[in-house]
């Protein structure tokens, strides 16, 4: 049995805080104002891996009211939510990214973002090397994304069951 699961993320972009996309640091003079490391890519998987088992939301296991989690690196999040996609049978088949962002070009980062992913996530999955697919779009300039104001990620999941 195969199901599916789709996430989504923003962050507003402030100046002089890190950039982390997919695990990766990017070099990058505006960065994300959140609770934890502020990777849109990596919650925005961790809802689309929930999604795909019924297993809730990232704000439900990882409140950001709680401290615990405060400048947390989201590979965490991953990480939890992949545990519950093997509880519930599934392993993860393919995932694919995308990115929207304006403020810098992520051609040179698309290759190394989809390698961190499917290092995350193979322990847990039976992925082929072309399993994770990372896509970068801009807004154009006519939205926050486009005035350099926030990032943002969207994600599709595909799991298969063990049996
Ligand atoms: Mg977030």
């Amino acid at each position: 049995m195969f199901r599916i699961g789709s996430g989504f993320d923003n962050h507003r972009l402030v100046p002089g805080q890190p950039l982390w996309l997919g695990g990766v640091e990017l070099d990058s003079e505006l960065g994300c104002e959140a609770h934890s490391d502020g990777d849109v890519l990596l919650h925005a998987l961790t809802d689309a891996l929930l999604g795909a088992v019924g297993g809730g939301d990232i704000g439900e296991l990882f409140p950001d009211s709680d401290p615990q989690w405060k400048d947390q690196a989201s590979s965490l999040f991953v990480e939890a939510a992949l545990e519950r996609v093997r509880e519930a049978g599934f392993v993860v088949v393919n995932v694919d990214a995308t990115i929207f962002l304006e403020a810098l070009k992520l051609s040179p980062y698309k290759q190394a973002i989809a390698a961190r992913i499917h290092e995350l996530l193979q322990p847990f999955g039976k992925l082929a090397e072309n399993a994770v697919n990372v896509k970068a779009k801009t807004m154009e300039g006519c939205d926050a994304v486009g005035e350099l104001r926030a990032v943002a990620a969207q994600v599709a999941v595909l799991v298969e069951s063990r049996a």
